[in-house]
């Protein structure tokens, strides 16, 4: 793993209400640091090619000097992504770094944890999660809730390591599974990932980063081939109405498609998520409650989005060409094509694992 020694982000001292602050100078900064500040986990997937797990970084802190006012003093400090992430509450990044293997301990994640930031207890729980993936140094407690019984395997746990992410059965929760699981929902009502914030846009969107035996279905986190997955309501544009033709099956437009895809995807959308009161108000012990339980958990809904009226009659070019609907000019003679694909005894069509 190559060490880099690039400057990547610079900051300026400031006057703040508390004092002086060190403000991020983005426009003087990468596009990587402007991409793990503003937490654009796209843009960091494709920069973060070629620049290693862990690889420091460095940035400069412009501010004045302590000996001689009105003095400038710039001092370089090493910074990793996830330090960075870490600091400035960057939670998708984050989890994206420590799906990656990132480890919290010898990184010294923790030091960078803002306790202004709202999200801090929730980032304090993914350390603590991912921390688990990493035996403890001699004389270092077992890592925090991450160790909580989470990483004894039991007879129900899927995967194992690394490679048992794989391993992870297609399945789909829905209100009712989640009211009768027979095991710990302990991870699912946490508290520091049971913030508006986490259920919203981090449940079952953010990646998974324990790579050890643990409960897919009774964690918040995202898994491989795991059908409660969502998508981030800030990335694409969906309505909380359930996609009919999910709901039948099979969806062609997959990803992109503008209507909600599972439960999840409905009930946690910023549209619906705890605007209404929950019938059984505070009697409730669902793990995972759509509603709110008092009237200061209720919402006004954000982000109602309705979808295009055609919505349901597009199918997704590339779909098309994997369907056989739409073949290459050069193909559209040759057998299959329109016709056989939608042929009425076949069903629906099957889209691939790839969509
Ligand atoms: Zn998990
Ligand atoms: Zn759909
Ligand atoms: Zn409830």
């Amino acid at each position: 793993m190559a060490e880099t020694s690039e400057v990547i982000g610079h900051y300026v001292q400031q006057q703040g209400e508390g004092g002086y602050q060190w403000v991020p100078a983005l426009d003087q900064s990468t596009e990587l640091f402007n991409a793990v500040i503003g937490d654009d986990i796209s843009r960091v997937e494709q920069l973060y090619t070629g620049h290693g797990g862990s690889s420091t970084h460095v940035c400069l802190f412009w501010g004045e000097s302590k000996e001689q006012t009105g003095a400038p003093r710039v001092e370089a400090k090493s910074r990793t992504l996830a330090a960075i992430a870490t600091q400035h509450g960057a939670l998708r990044v984050l989890s994206y770094l420590l799906s990656k293997g990132v480890n919290p301990r010898s990184e010294g994640l923790y030091e960078f944890i803002e306790s202004s930031n709202p999200n801090a207890p929730t980032i304090r729980a993914m350390l603590d999660d991912a921390a688990g993936n990493f035996a403890p140094a001699p004389g270092e407690a077992p890592a925090g809730p991450g160790a909580h019984g989470a990483r004894t395997a039991t007879p129900d746990a899927h995967g194992s390591g690394a490679a048992g992410q794989q391993g992870y059965a297609q399945q789909e929760l829905d209100q009712a599974d989640l009211e009768n699981l027979p095991y710990s929902t302990a991870d699912l009502t946490r508290p520091e990932y049971a913030t508006d914030t986490f259920r919203m846009y981090c449940f079952k969107v953010l990646r998974c980063s324990k790579r050890y035996a643990h409960d897919w279905r009774a964690c918040p986190f995202a898994h491989p081939t795991e059908n409660a997955r969502r998508r981030d309501p800030r990335e694409t544009r969906y309505s909380s109405l359930v996609c009919p033709d999910y709901r039948q099956g099979c969806c062609v437009r997959g990803d992109t498609c503008q209507y909600a895809h599972g439960v999840f995807e409905s009930w946690l959308h910023p549209s619906r998520y705890r605007t209404q009161l929950c019938k059984d108000q505070e009697k409730c012990d669902r793990p995972v409650c759509f509603f709110a339980h008092t009237i200061s958990e209720l919402r006004t809904p954000v982000d109602s989005f309705v979808p295009n009226p055609e919505e349901r009659l597009r199918v997704p070019q590339a779909t098309q060409v994997v369907l056989g609907i739409a073949p290459p000019l050069a193909l559209q003679m040759s057998a299959g094509g329109a016709d056989t694909a939608y042929a009425a005894d076949q069903g629906p069509p099957v889209v691939p694992d790839l969509l």
